[in-house]
């Protein structure tokens, strides 16, 4: 059958493109009236395209009525800044160690570069965003980060100081939930503070889990850069129950960042976060193509 409102040679790419906006349906009915918390990395915002590209996804999922909230990291900026000042970056468990010199250089990029960033970029899309500093109005009650490490060569394990990290024990619900009701997307800056006003860095992960759990969302997606949880052969692990995810985390194979992200989803999941998913947030619109389609991407950790 010939249409000649459009060009013949159209036809086919403009017919699947409607058809493709017709198969979202049953995923926008899904999700349309759910809070779903978005861990923003610092390489998906590497380039003003893919700035752009997530800035229209948060737009897109907005405007079909879902409650989108994101929370923002910055690793590969602050690693810059932190280079042109000498100032050496080190990193135990994913963590990065946060010396007095470190927290002020993260603060300042954290709140004053990126936070603000995001916000204009999804402004700049039609979207109405709003940035909020943790560490401000009791948005983040946090306290010092002690961790756990194995002696090398030993299974004894010992307590190390890592500087101002801080563990989230607490939030300001009715902060995000008003802006929530007034329209806005909130863009969180993962810093916390503690009864003595200590300033803490918080990882973007760990503060984005905490967020979704006790906003009780029903969907936490952690944008990075690799595909989702790779195995032994560097193949992506595209589901894993929640019993499986918590073998992995002891598996050589699993290491740097990727520890406090998995952990971060057990945990959002053990409060109650009903799906968590780690994406790859290089990949243009990976949010639409995570939630809109059929087989969605990254890797799932299911309850
Ligand atoms: P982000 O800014 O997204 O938090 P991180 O560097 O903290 O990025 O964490 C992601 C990194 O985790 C990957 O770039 C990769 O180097 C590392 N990683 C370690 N183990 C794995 C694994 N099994 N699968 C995928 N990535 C892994
Ligand atoms: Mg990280």
């Amino acid at each position: 059958m010939k249409f000649d409102f459009l060009p013949e040679s159209d036809q086919a790419y403009y017919i699947h493109k409607a058809s493709t906006l017709v198969e979202a349906l049953p995923y926008i009915r899904e999700h349309a009236g759910q809070t779903i918390v978005i861990k923003y990395g610092g390489h998906a915002m590497s380039t003003p395209k893919l700035a752009d590209s997530f800035s229209r996804d948060i737009g897109l999922m907005k405007e079909i009525g879902i409650f989108p909230v994101v929370v923002h990291g910055g690793g590969p900026q602050i690693g810059e800044v932190l280079k042109q000042k000498n100032i050496k970056s080190e990193f135990i468990n994913g963590l990065r160690v946060t010396s007095k010199d470190t927290m002020n250089v993260v603060e300042e990029v954290l709140t004053n570069d990126i936070n603000n960033k995001i916000v204009s970029a999804i402004n700049k899309t039609g979207g109405k965003s709003i940035g909020l500093n943790g560490s401000q109005n009791g948005l983040i009650e946090a306290t010092k980060l002690e961790i756990q490490v194995k002696e090398p060569n030993s299974n004894i394990e010992k307590y190390i100081d890592i500087g101002f990290v801080g563990k989230p024990n607490n939030i300001n619900k009715n902060t995000i939930n008003d802006k929530l009701k007034e329209g806005f997307i909130p863009v969180i800056a993962p810093l916390g503070m503690d009864k003595e006003k200590n300033i803490y860095n918080i990882n973007a992960d760990t503060a984005a889990g905490f967020i979704a759990s006790e906003l009780k969302a029903n969907k936490l997606l952690l944008l990075t850069d690799v595909p989702g949880i790779l195995d032994e052969k560097k193949q992506l692990i595209s589901s894993l129950s929640l019993e499986e995810a918590n073998k992995i985390l002891d598996e050589d194979f699993v290491s740097g960042g990727m520890k406090p992200k998995i952990l971060t989803c057990i945990e959002a999941m053990n409060k109650g976060v009903k799906k968590s998913t780690i994406l790859d947030g290089r990949i243009p619109h990976s949010l639409i193509l995570e939630l809109f389609t059929e087989h969605g991407i990254g890797t799932q950790i299911y309850s």
